[in-house]
């Protein structure tokens, strides 16, 4: 009997939504954010999506992106937060990283 190997693909899209891509929205011709429906990209199993971590040490973004995974930034409403960020001359990530970084540090404690 043929073995199935699991599809290890990681998905995301620029909403920042991100998953397996046995999470995806399939419904269309193409895979899509299962919140937004946006497009979705791929890279071919998750130790190469966490790759992309390790080109900037100095950020915890491993810990922000675990946090960010399955979450849609079109459903979290933080233009507020974000703004506020954004205008903040002492912030050393890309906003919406610091964003995701202190919201993973505030559901650590
Ligand atoms: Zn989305």
């Amino acid at each position: 009997m043929p073995s199935r190997k699991k599809d290890a693909r990681i998905v995301y899209g620029m909403c920042t939504w991100w998953g397996s891509i046995y999470e995806v929205d399939k419904s269309g011709v193409i895979p899509t954010c299962p919140h937004c429906g946006s497009p979705l990209y791929e890279v071919e199993n998750i130790e190469a999506w966490y790759k992309q971590c390790d080109l900037y040490p100095e950020i915890d973004y491993r810990k922000a992106l675990d946090w960010v995974r399955g979450k849609c930034s079109r459903d979290l409403g933080w233009e507020e937060e974000l703004a506020a960020i954004q205008a903040d001359p002492s912030i050393t990530a890309p906003p919406i990283w610091e964003l995701y970084l202190r919201k993973a540090g505030n559901d650590a404690s």
